[in-house]
């Protein structure tokens, strides 16, 4: 009875506490409080919180051995489809993959980063990975970068993210979700999540699994590890590829808004014309959000010029078209001169590390011992 008592006072704090949570202004009181309200409650769901966070840290005495193990099994399935791991995949051992974080299933996060400078541009590939032809498109494009370095220009530098969910491109048919059948695109903490998330799910998606943005928002590693990418690295610009809707779509400064625009704005917007024209007029469409989607969390809210690239097709066979097409877009955006004047929150305080505190603030040095818990 008194145990039953007790779970019922503590049901109730975590009710209340979840109020606060919704209700809250500051986001790194509200994860906080996240922690808090599942503890009290006894819930058990599977999320990253900061009491496991250390379980998706990459020991930086084995990063190397990590991602040499990871570009094996990356091979072998590259095999299933016929891409080549040498040209469209880790490449031949020159370019400079590095990784903090890790699945679920183990694998790491890779990054690798290019050029120096305040002018920042993130390309990122296979957030959906059963979408299959962004992965090797991205990988390819980071052995370009690394065997044609003057395509950056002076004081600009590019981040690459091939495969932000490796565990589902690892399942047997690749998957649209993660290891644990989120969607990763879905799971971000946007303003309108607890409102509109489940809901967009259950109305729009019928509760598709593949739809499925998670129990709580920011609850996976791969939705992190794009958040620890953008507060890090503080992109100017975002490009994330997708397939197979077969369109350019624009979110972030000067999206959705019937006025004049600012001279930046205008700069910000005229991005993806660049990159439409680059890729034989790809056509551009004017695509809303999605509660918990990139687009949402760093085009509209954070006001990061965010441009996705949607392929018009998951053939793995073509690959060398899709490269033709589309590499010389990927080009300009990487030289577009734009340095954000619109986004003076995501050029400041760091989510991911208030959130997360000191335990990871030393992951961007290199090779150092991941500070303990
Ligand atoms: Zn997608």
């Amino acid at each position: 009875m008194r145990l039953v008592r007790t779970t019922l006072i503590k049901s109730q704090l975590a009710v209340a506490v979840v109020f606060v949570v919704l209700s809250g202004s500051a986001r790194a009181q509200e994860f906080r409080l996240t922690d808090t309200a599942m503890k009290e409650a006894f819930i058990t769901i599977p999320a990253v919180l900061r009491d496991n966070f250390q379980d998706f840290v990459v020991p930086q005495v084995s990063a190397d051995a990590s991602i040499q193990s990871f570009c094996s099994q990356l091979a072998t399935t590259y095999a299933t489809f016929k891409w080549k791991p040498a040209e469209e995949g880790c490449g031949t051992g020159n370019v400079p993959w590095r990784s903090q974080l890790r699945s679920h299933g183990g694998s790491p996060l890779i990054y690798a980063e290019f050029g120096k400078g305040p002018s920042t541009t993130l390309i990122l590939g296979g957030v959906h990975p059963d979408e299959l032809t962004p992965i090797p498109l991205v990988f390819k494009f980071a052995s370009h970068l690394k065997d044609n370095p003057s395509l950056i220009p002076d004081g600009s530098r590019v981040i690459v993210a091939p495969l932000v969910n490796p565990d589902g491109f690892f399942k047997k048919g690749a998957s649209r979700t993660n290891g644990r059948g989120v969607d990763v695109n879905r799971n971000f903490f946007t303003q309108d999540w607890y409102a509109s998330a489940k809901h967009w799910w259950a109305e729009r998606r019928q509760r598709n699994e593949r739809h499925f943005p998670g129990h709580i928002p920011n609850s996976e590693i791969e939705t992190l590890f794009q958040i620890w990418l953008i507060d890090t690295f503080k992109p100017d610009k975002i490009i994330s590829i997708h397939a197979p809707l077969g369109f350019y779509d624009y979110d972030g400064p000067g999206d959705q808004k019937p006025r004049t625009l600012t001279a930046s704005e205008e700069k910000a917007k005229s991005l993806v014309q660049t990159m439409s024209v680059s890729s034989r007029n790809y056509k551009i469409v004017d695509y809303s959000f999605y509660p918990g989607s990139l687009g949402n969390y760093a085009g509209n809210e954070r006001g990061i010029p965010t441009v996705t690239l949607e392929l018009e097709t998951t053939n793995p066979d073509k690959i060398n078209e899709y490269w033709r097409q589309f590499s010389p877009g990927l080009d300009h955006a990487v030289q577009y001169p734009f340095v954000n004047q619109s986004a003076p929150k995501a050029k400041g305080a760091s989510l991911f590390l208030e959130v997360y505190g000191r335990k990871t603030a030393r992951l961007t040095e290199p090779a150092v011992a991941v500070p303990k818990l």
